[in-house]
């Protein structure tokens, strides 16, 4: 009987691929090796392997270019930028919109209702570069890999207007297996989480699966984060939510 998942999350090109690198995490390079040994070990001990997968449609909620004037909050190739009112947006900002007056671009494809209906629950948004996209190569796996390797996926495939970091996934999402029924059917108990981003989805998947009763592993060598700062504030949250971090 299985009683451990390895979840990698967002293994995807758009994060870590030489071509790609819309959404680039730097030190990725350094948990490549990590990944494909981990998914061999984790194989021959017999343990099941869901890995997550951003998927997104074009003119994202998340994405800069459905907004004007915004500033993405990381560029590709790539420097962090000072988190400041340009790179987020947030419920505040947003609730005096109209449909004929708003700071949407032309080809958003979600409506000033919706963005608000969003942002009311979520709070605040990041202003993404576009990335993994559904029907690019960008949101496919990263190809060390493809082709191995998985028992289940789990698609974080969003609605235009909705965006979750968690694989638990607190949105609606298209075709999706709720993670954690699945889990629960599979007589999982403990998930070892990795890959990226520690400071985003690892961090989310990682609280939401302590929420749903799983004991939690991190290997600080098997994830990175996209600042430093939020890095290290994110590990000490999931510190205290009894996520088990290994150094
Ligand atoms: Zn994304």
């Amino acid at each position: 009987m299985n009683t451990t998942a390895l979840i990698p999350v967002d293994y995807e090109n758009g994060f870590a691929h030489p071509k790609e690198r819309e959404l680039y995490v730097a030190w990725w390079e350094e948990l490549a090796p990590y990944i494909i040994n981990t998914i061999q070990e984790t194989k021959r001990a017999g343990w099941l392997i869901i890995p997550t997968r951003d998927m997104h449609p074009e003119w994202h909620i998340s994405f800069v270019t459905s907004f004007v004037w915004k500033e993405p909050l990381t560029d590709a190739l790539k420097s962090w930028k000072d988190p400041s009112a340009k790179n987020f947006i947030t419920y505040e900002e947003v609730q005096d919109w109209t449909e004929e007056n708003n700071g949407l671009s032309k080809t958003a494809t979600f409506s000033v209702e919706e963005l608000k209906v969003y942002l009311e629950i979520a709070g605040t948004q990041a202003m993404w570069p576009e990335h993994c996209r559904t029907d690019s190569s960008s949101s496919q796996y990263f190809w060390w890999i493809e082709g191995l390797w998985f028992d289940y996926e789990i698609k974080k495939w969003f609605k235009p207007n909705e965006e979750c970091y968690s694989g638990f996934g607190w949105v609606e999402m298209i075709q999706n297996i709720p993670l954690a029924k699945l889990l629960k059917n599979l007589w999982v108990q403990t998930v070892q989480i990795l890959w990226l981003a520690t400071d985003y989805c690892i961090k989310a998947t990682s609280l939401d699966a302590i929420k749903n009763g799983f004991n939690v592993k991190l290997l600080t060598k098997w994830i990175a984060g996209v600042d430093p700062t939020t890095t290290v504030k994110a590990l000490e949250e999931m510190r205290q939510a009894w996520v088990k971090i290994i150094e």
